[in-house]
């Protein structure tokens, strides 16, 4: 494939995929969009710190040939006004992981947002987020530390997907009548009306990637949150379908709540991952109280988002924060935060959400140690109160430094 603006770097060597597995060279060719606002400034920091995890680990036997792509307000100005050019899109699909910074949605003209349009476009069905706690972040929790949780959101379903009538609107008057006259439903007059799909085929795949994910890393349970006890049909089908894929296809490997308590006496066996359901509004309340119930969860689009931002303020909130979308071919990681515009250029933010979405990837990419050697810079970083001011706001006898400065406190603490 040949690029018009994309410049793929000559000495690295494309990620393929095998038998569903990622094969990944010494030298892959790993895509970045820079992102809009604080993006310029979160990336370039991280980009230092990832580079010089992988040098440390690897004493230069591996490298990551970077790749710029555009997105965004740089892709416009390179693009003549195009915010999401097709040749990215192709690009991401040709390298198979990227990583992205935060990304303006451009106000009116009903414009989509690019971080929805990019995982609808690209089918990245599945929204993981790690949240667990480092030693000496701030934090509301009196023991933060029971905080070790991984969401899987889905990301194509539910109300969020966007098919919604509104008030007064023809196609809303024609679908009003035809729920009151064909299907005898009942409700007020005017009412704006929003379709909530949920399949079988987008829950199984989702709750797949989650239990599989528990699978890899010897995690020992799995949550399927749901308000199936209100939406049976929506939210209880995402339930029960989850339950069918677990025992159909991860029956050597699981058991279920149910079973743990008729036939293990409620201790799971060696080795197995319990498979359970919480009703959604308990699981907010839980995840507060009693964290260290929950392990990996599988949610449906909307439950996902409220709660991956709660479970996140328990342990450092957005800045922080890391994300990917991920399909079973490409993986997408972001910045789990915006753009936050007013601290453009400054070099004042916490690079510290694309940072660890970069430790995410590289953990992707099966670069552990690399993703080890900055994860234990960090809690050195942190022990030593050198943080970015969104963290210094929160404590005592703090050190601010700047964005570029908290990226090289993290590369001279790499030990
Ligand atoms: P935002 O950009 O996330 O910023 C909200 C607040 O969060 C900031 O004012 C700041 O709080 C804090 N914050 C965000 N990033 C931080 C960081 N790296 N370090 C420290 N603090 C950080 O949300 P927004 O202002 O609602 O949205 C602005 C733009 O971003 C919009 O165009 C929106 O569409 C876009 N957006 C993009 C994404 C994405 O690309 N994934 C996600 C969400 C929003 P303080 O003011 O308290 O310091």
């Amino acid at each position: 494939m040949t690029y018009q603006h994309i410049k793929m770097p000559e000495s690295g060597t494309r990620i393929s995929i095998s038998n569903g597995k990622l094969v990944v060279p010494d030298q892959p060719i790993l895509g970045f969009v820079e992102g809009d606002g604080i993006g310029p400034d979160i990336t370039s920091a991280s980009l230092r710190v990832w580079d010089a995890a992988v040098e440390k680990a690897y004493g230069g036997k591996r490298r990551v040939a970077w790749c710029e792509l555009f997105m965004g307000e740089k892709a416009a100005g390179i693009y003549g006004g195009d915010y999401f050019p097709e040749e990215t899109l192709a690009a991401i699909r040709d390298l198979k992981v990227a990583i992205k910074g935060p990304l303006t949605t451009p106000v009116g003209g009903g414009f989509r947002s690019l971080n929805v349009s990019l995982r609808q476009e690209m089918d990245l069905f599945a929204c993981v987020r790690p949240v667990r706690y480092y030693q000496g972040v701030p934090s509301p929790l009196r023991r933060p530390e029971d905080v070790d949780v991984v969401i899987f959101r889905e990301n194509t379903e539910d109300v969020y997907c966007g098919i919604e009538y509104e008030s007064g609107s023809p196609e809303n008057e024609k679908l009003a009548r035809f729920l009151r006259e064909e299907m005898g439903a009942e409700f007020f007059e005017g009412a704006a009306l929003g379709i909530k799909p949920v399949s079988p085929f987008g829950s199984r795949r989702l709750v797949r990637k989650a239990i599989q994910y528990a699978v890899d890393h010897d995690r020992a349970s799995v949550t399927l949150v749901h308000k199936g006890n209100i939406m049976k049909f929506t939210e209880g089908g995402f339930r029960n379908w989850g339950y069918e894929l677990a025992k159909e296809e991860f029956r050597d490997q699981v058991v279920t709540e149910e079973e743990l308590w008729e036939e293990h006496g409620g201790q799971a066996p060696e080795g197995k991952i319990v498979i359970k359901d919480r009703i959604a509004d308990i699981t907010f309340q839980l995840l507060q109280l009693r964290p260290a119930e929950f392990d990996v969860l599988a949610t449906m689009n909307l439950n996902g988002d409220y709660l991956s931002d709660a479970v996140a303020a328990e342990v450092g909130g957005i800045g922080i924060a890391p994300g990917a979308n991920i399909s079973d071919e490409v993986a997408v990681f972001e910045a789990t935060h915006g753009t936050a515009p007013k601290y453009a250029n400054q070099n004042k933010v916490n690079p510290s959400s694309l940072m660890f979405s970069g430790v995410m990837m590289l953990e992707h990419i099966g670069w552990q140690e690399a993703a080890d050697l900055i994860n234990d810079a960090f809690v050195r970083v942190l022990a030593e109160k050198t943080v970015t001011y969104d963290f210094a706001r929160l404590m005592d006898g703090a050190r601010e430094v700047s964005t570029s400065g908290f990226a090289d406190a993290l590369i001279a603490r790499m030990e």
